[in-house]
């Protein structure tokens, strides 16, 4: 699909010229309107131009050059850093409700059902502070072959995306702030969603182990949500969590109960903290894998004493 296509439909099935010209600006009288910086990013990121600096590039002399023209990438991160969050979060449901409507947020395998995934990501990091929302550690690394500690700045995100979909489809996100966990993190995140989009907008999250906690637990069920949370840390990837949620589903929820003693025999857990999260995302799960997890460990709202209803902040005990 080239450009002008992509942004023709665009125009007919969402309005989006229309809502992008309708965001409100945040800087006094610029060089170049917030609608304008915009369009360069968010086209710059359907391209899948990796940064700033190769989408300035682009505009420049490249295939934003007639479309945009120049903006430096100063500019970018000048207009971007002063902007409200709360227009573009709502303009991204907007786009999502038109989907809804529109019957693409469902499909056959989730019977129906809209069904986003939250995770936690860490999206860039440094040892020099980029912004004063950073958020930071001490790590050990080799400076010319000498091991030393320094402070590492970082950021880290929660995203919600539907998964019921041929594929992942972005709902939003919410960055941690300093000190924040993930998991309240991504509670804020669903409060904001169902504020923006409704309460019968999503029928189903699934998470990762971290989520499988009673207090977090008793906030999605009275935000209306269901949910499916995996019992086991490292099996948080995506594809596992589709897995997951597709069998369940497709077992009509209920669940095999000899899977869910071996779950209680076999489970460990280490601390988690924040921004230390094993990485064992690139594992493809194969015919045995998915076959392995379907049968693993995770638990859902509709399982007899899923979640020990404590206030104690980890998952179901053994
Ligand atoms: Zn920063």
């Amino acid at each position: 699909m080239s450009r002008h296509h992509f942004e023709a439909y665009l125009d007919k099935v969402f309005d989006f010229s229309q809502r992008v010209g309708a965001l409100p600006e945040g800087r006094h009288s610029p060089a170049h309107p917030w609608p304008k910086v915009f369009e360069a990013v968010f086209l710059g990121a359907a391209m899948q131009i990796p940064s700033l600096l190769q989408i300035e590039a682009e505009c420049r002399r490249g295939v934003l050059t007639k479309r945009i023209g120049h903006i430096s990438d100063d500019t970018f991160g000048y207009a971007l850093q002063r902007q409200s969050p709360e227009p573009v979060f709502a303009l991204g449901c907007d786009i999502a409700r038109r989907l809804k409507r529109n019957g693409v947020l469902r499909s056959e395998w989730s019977r129906g059902l809209v069904v986003a995934a939250v995770d936690g990501i860490e999206i860039c990091s440094s040892f020099a502070r980029c912004c004063d929302a950073c958020m930071q550690r001490e790590v050990q690394h080799k400076v010319r072959g000498e091991l030393r500690t320094d402070i590492q700045y970082y950021h880290r995100i929660v995203a919600a995306v539907i998964v019921s979909t041929p594929f992942p489809v972005p709902l939003g996100i919410r960055f941690q702030k300093d000190g924040e966990a993930e998991v309240p993190c991504a509670l804020a995140l669903l409060r904001d969603l169902v504020d923006q989009l409704g309460r019968r907008f999503l029928d189903l999250v699934v998470g990762d182990a971290i989520y499988l906690q009673a207090p977090f637990v008793k906030e999605v069920e009275a935000l209306g949500l269901d949910w499916a949370f995996t019992l086991k840390e490292n099996q948080g990837s995506r594809t596992a969590l589709l897995a997951l949620a597709r069998g369940r589903l497709a077992r009509g929820g209920t669940c095999d109960p000899r899977s869910e003693n071996r779950a209680h025999g076999s489970q460990t857990r280490g601390h988690r903290q924040s921004g230390r999260r094993p990485r064992q995302e690139n594992q493809e799960p194969g015919g045995s894998r998915e076959h392995e997890l379907l049968r693993h460990e995770f638990r859902t709202r509709r399982d007899p004493a899923a979640v020990h209803l404590s206030t104690e902040p980890q998952p179901v005990a053994h």
